[in-house]
């Protein structure tokens, strides 16, 4: 099939149909993959032969969700975990020798931080910080030992932006991976190779299975940084399971238009929440206001799904507006069908000390909204009779 637009790729990309002639894919619940004779089982083990042996290797349907991923962020080829943080370890894990350096922004997903910070330590990785939003920052942290440049763009919680062309500029002059965290864009509205990433991880648990069912990661990019990554996981066990990369490779099918809505929900609430009394500051990328509105606009197609907002009076008004909210969950996710709120200093990021917190961006009284797929009106609603209480 010649290159479709993305809508039709993301639901004609499918793995071929067996005899049966099935117009959705099945489910290939199986462990383990039977051989012809002892001839084809060593063929198949010596990788002469290009095909599943065991479902922690590979299976028809997590191919499928990996190749569905591959083709929306144009990269050569990818793996994918049972969840974005294994996606996260994996990358690092099988790419990184003891002696190596990273270089990452400071606001990232507070488990990753958790890496940095307590792990990798272990094995004599260190980790540089920089602001996101001070990229001149970079450069002077980079030293002969360090391989991997790391940022996420939106930020959670912040949804900061940072420049990718830039990051992508500077880690081709030091000769640095790119590695870009891309879980709060998707690749509906930012493929971060196009600037230059070497690899492109999602937390596949968010807007790519959209309705909070599964849990799922997938790292995607250049073919031999993935090769490195899949024998990593194919010895360490960290895989998709089928019935999970199933019901993914479906969501993805509807990927374009669920985002699509989430974000122009998310503009209309955020629009909402500037003009109100009770706000102190809201950030959105596709708002006037955020800071690097001009750089989101250059390399994001919408805004995306997520709103940070500052309550005026601090922690206690946070806390009392996320107890008055009737309709809005109060849960860890996001990227639901479901608008979630949450108070990061005291969920997602509180493994972060109140320094550790400030630096990436998170106040006490930061609320983070990811607006969902309901009637605009009625999230406006609940949310403005929350914060009118
Ligand atoms: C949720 C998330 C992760 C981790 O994904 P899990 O599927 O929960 O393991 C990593 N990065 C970002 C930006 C996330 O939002």
């Amino acid at each position: 099939m010649s290159e479709k637009n993305f809508e039709t790729e993301a639901i004609r990309n499918q793995m071929e149909r067996s005899q049966f002639q099935e117009h959705s894919t099945p489910l290939y619940l199986t462990s383990s993959f039977v051989f012809e004779d002892a001839e084809d089982m060593r063929a198949s083990f010596s990788e002469e032969k290009d095909r599943n042996i065991y479902s922690r290797f590979s299976n028809p349907n997590t191919t499928e969700f990996t190749d569905k991923v591959v083709q929306m962020e144009g990269a050569e080829a990818g793996y994918a975990f049972a969840t974005g943080m294994a996606a996260v370890f994996s990358t690092f894990a099988a790419l990184l020798n003891s002696g190596d350096h990273i270089v990452s922004a400071r606001s990232v997903f507070g488990s990753t931080h958790t890496l940095f910070t307590k792990y990798f330590p272990k094995w004599n990785i260190e980790t540089s910080y920089f602001d996101i939003n001070n990229p001149s920052e970079i450069e002077p942290l980079i030293t002969p030992s360090t391989k991997i440049l790391y940022a996420e763009s939106p930020t959670n919680p912040g949804v900061d932006i940072i420049d990718l062309e830039l990051l992508g500029k500077i880690a081709k002059k030091h000769h640095l991976l790119l590695v870009i965290d891309n879980c709060f864009a998707t690749p509906y509205i930012q493929q971060p190779i196009k600037f230059g990433a070497d690899l492109v991880i999602h937390s596949a648990t968010k807007l790519m299975d959209g309705q909070g069912r599964v849990l799922g990661g997938v790292v995607v990019g250049k073919a031999d940084l993935v090769r490195e990554i899949y024998l990593f996981s194919r010895n360490t066990g960290p895989a998709l399971s089928p019935f999970n990369a199933w019901v993914l490779s479906k969501s993805l099918e509807t990927l374009a238009v669920r985002v699509e809505k989430h974000c122009e929900n998310a503009l209309k609430v955020a629009a909402f929440l500037e003009s109100h009394e009770k706000i102190e500051k809201v950030k959105y990328p596709f708002l006037i206001s955020h800071p690097q509105y001009e750089i989101a606009k250059k390399q994001m197609k919408l805004g995306g799904n997520v709103i940070a907002v500052e309550v005026k009076g601090g922690l206690e008004a946070g806390r009392n507006f996320l107890n008055a909210l009737k309709m809005c969950s109060l849960s860890a996710n996001l990227g639901d069908t479901r608008t979630i709120v949450t108070h990061p200093a005291s969920t997602t990021h509180s493994k972060l000390s109140s320094e550790e917190q400030l630096a990436a961006g998170i106040t006490p009284g930061l609320v983070r909204i990811s607006v969902g797929l309901e009637h605009v009106s009625d999230i406006i609603q609940d949310i403005d009779d929350a914060l009118m209480l």
